[in-house]
């Protein structure tokens, strides 16, 4: 399965992250937490490869 990891910066704390996604997961919204700051992030997921993602926070 190809899976390619796309990086992004916390929308809490602007620290790097990272989030896996696969061919199937393009157009998904998941949620996933900080690995700094523990806290959630919405992960917008672009609907094709070269899209870029976009992250909104996710508290409450
Ligand atoms: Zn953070």
């Amino acid at each position: 399965m190809l899976t390619e990891s796309q990086r992004f910066a916390c929308p809490h704390c602007g620290e790097a992250n990272w989030v896996e996604m696969e061919p199937g997961d393009f157009g998904q919204r998941v949620i996933q937490d900080c690995a700094v700051c523990c806290r959630a992030i919405e992960i917008l997921l672009p609907d094709h490869a070269d899209g870029f993602i976009q992250v909104f926070a996710a508290d409450g």
